[in-house]
C-alpha cells in the first residue's frame, strides 16, 4: 500500500462484480481494509449456470470458489446496505465508514401485477426452489421469451415439463436483438415441444394461471416471470449519487460523488466507443470491469470501454453476441441455406458494430476484433459465409 492508497474500501454487493473487485484490489497489492457487504446469506456464486446446468440438474451449487480467507476481507453476508452519506454506509446490521465506496448491488427482476404467486430466476435460492417444481407433466408458464425465458424453457422441457412461453412482442428476443432476428429462433421452441404464444401480453398473474390482455386464460401450476431486470439502486435514492438507468458512472467507473464508484449490472458506464451510456447486464462486464475499477480505486485513471460480450445457451444451441447494435443502419445475414448455424452482423455506415452468432464461435471472435478496430468493412463480403469475417475489412 502506498501513502496515497485509501485506508478503507467498502464494497456494497456480494455478487461477481463485488467479489472480483476485492480480488483485483488484492492482486494489485492493496493491503488496506476491505469490507464486502452482501444482502444474500450465501457467499458469492455464479448466476449463468442457474438457468442452464443447475436447472437441468447437472450441478447443485454454483459457488465461486474464491479464497475468501486469503483475501482478508471483512465479509458481511446477510446484510443489506440501506443508505450512505457522510462517508459511511448504513446497513440493517451496522455502520461502515469508507474512504472509497464501490456500488455493486446488481439488478432485480421486474414483477407483474396479480394476486397469484410468481417465481423469478435471479438467485440460487430461486433456482433451487424452481427446479423442485419441474417434474414431468407439470404445467409451467414462463412470461417473457427473452434470454432467461428461453434458457428456462430449454431446461424445463428436457425435464418433461409442459412449458408455455408467453411473449408480448411478435418474436422471441425482440427487445434484445430485434423482432426480425429473433423470429429466426421461433421454430426452436416447437422443435423442443415448447408452446410459444407471441403477441400475448399478460394482464395479471392469478392463482391458477395467467389472465391474458386479449381476454384469454392460460392454466398453469407454476408461473415464472422473466420480463427483465432493473438496477438495484433504490437504496441510493436518498444519496447524492446521480442515477440514470442505474448508477451513472464515467469511463473510469466514477459516480457523481467523489470517492464513490459503481460496477456490474447496477452501473451505467459511459462508452466513448459507442458514444452513449451503457448498462449491460452481462457476466463478462462483472468479470472484467473490476480490474479497471480496482486500479482506479488506488489512484489509477484507467478506462473501461469494452466491446460488450454476452452468450446464451438455448435449445441445444450456443448464441454469442458482441457489440452494440442500437446505432446500426444495416443488418446482414450470414448463412447457408439449410445449415443450422448462422450469424447476423449489424453495420453503422461502413463499420461493423455488432455480431450475433448461432454456433459460429469463429465468426464471433473475428467480428469482435473488427468491431474493436473500428475499421470499415465490405458489406458484400460480410454477407458471404464463404469469406472469413476477418477478410471483410476493406
Ligand atoms: C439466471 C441467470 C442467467 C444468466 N446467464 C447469463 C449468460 O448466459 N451470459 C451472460 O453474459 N450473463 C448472464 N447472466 C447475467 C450475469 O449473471 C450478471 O450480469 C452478473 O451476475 C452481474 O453481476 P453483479 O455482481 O453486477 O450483480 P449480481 O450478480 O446481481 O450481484 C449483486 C449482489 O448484490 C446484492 N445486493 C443487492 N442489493 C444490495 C444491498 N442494498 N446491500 C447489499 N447487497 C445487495 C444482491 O443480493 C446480489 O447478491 C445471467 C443472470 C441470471 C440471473
Amino acid at each position: 500500500m502506498t501513502s496515497s492508497d485509501p485506508a478503507r474500501i467498502v464494497v456494497a454487493g456480494g455478487g461477481l462484480a463485488g467479489l472480483r473487485t476485492v480480488e483485483e484490489l488484492r492482486a494489485l497489492g492493496y493491503s488496506g481494509s476491505i469490507t464486502l457487504i452482501g444482502a444474500e446469506r450465501r457467499p458469492p456464486y455464479d448466476r449463468p449456470p442457474l438457468s442452464k446446468q443447475l436447472m437441468k440438474g447437472e450441478v447443485d451449487d454454483t459457488s465461486l470458489r474464491a479464497e475468501l480467507d486469503s483475501l482478508a476481507v471483512d465479509l458481511r453476508l446477510g446484510e443489506r446496505a440501506e443508505h450512505f452519506g457522510d462517508r459511511t454506509v448504513l446497513t440493517d446490521g451496522g455502520e461502515y465508514p469508507f474512504d472509497r465506496l464501490v456500488i455493486a448491488t446488481g439488478a432485480r427482476p421486474v414483477g407483474l401485477q396479480g394476486p397469484g404467486r410468481q417465481r423469478f430466476l435471479r438467485t440460487m435460492e430461486d433456482a433451487l426452489a424452481l427446479r423442485e417444481t419441474l417434474v414431468p407433466g407439470a404445467r409451467l408458464a414462463i412470461i417473457g421469451a427473452g434470454w432467461i425465458g428461453a434458457e428456462l424453457a430449454t431446461a424445463a422441457a428436457l425435464r418433461g415439463v409442459r412449458v408455455t412461453v408467453v411473449e408480448a412482442a411478435g418474436a422471441p428476443l425482440a427487445n434484445a436483438i430485434s423482432a426480425e432476428v429473433g423470429a429466426a429462433t421461433e421454430h426452436w421452441y416447437a422443435e423442443a415441444g415448447v408452446e410459444l404464444l407471441l403477441g400475448e401480453a399478460v394482464e395479471a398473474v392469478l392463482d391458477d394461471g395467467l389472465a391474458l390482455a386479449g381476454g384469454g386464460f392460460l392454466a398453469a401450476d407454476e408461473v415464472v416471470t422473466a420480463v427483465g431486470v432493473r438496477p438495484e439502486v433504490g437504496w441510493l435514492e436518498s444519496s447524492q449519487v446521480k442515477l440514470e438507468n442505474g448508477v451513472a458512472v464515467d469511463e473510469q467507473l466514477r459516480s457523481s460523488v467523489t470517492g464513490v464508484y459503481a460496477v456490474g449490472d447496477c452501473a451505467a458506464f459511459w462508452s466513448g466507443r459507442f458514444g452513449r451510456r451503457m448498462r449491460t447486464e452481462h457476466w463478462d462486464t462483472a468479470l472484467r470491469a473490476p480490474a479497471v475499477l480496482a486500479a482506479n480505486l488506488i489512484g489509477g485513471s484507467e478506462r473501461y470501454d469494452p466491446v460488450p460480450y454476452f452468450w446464451s445457451e438455448q435449445f441445444g444451441r450456443m448464441l454469442q453476441f458482441v457489440g452494440d447494435h442500437r446505432a446500426a443502419d444495416k443488418l446482414i445475414w450470414r448463412r447457408r441455406v439449410g445449415e443450422p448455424h448462422w450469424a447476423v452482423c449489424w453495420l453503422a455506415g461502413e463499420r461493423l458494430v455488432a455480431v450475433l452468432t448461432v454456433g459460429l464461435p469463429r465468426d464471433l471472435t473475428q467480428g469482435r476484433r473488427l468491431i474493436d478496430a473500428g475499421v470499415p468493412v465490405d458489406a458484400g463480403k460480410v454477407a458471404d459465409p464463404a469469406v472469413p469475417l476477418r477478410d471483410s475489412a476493406s
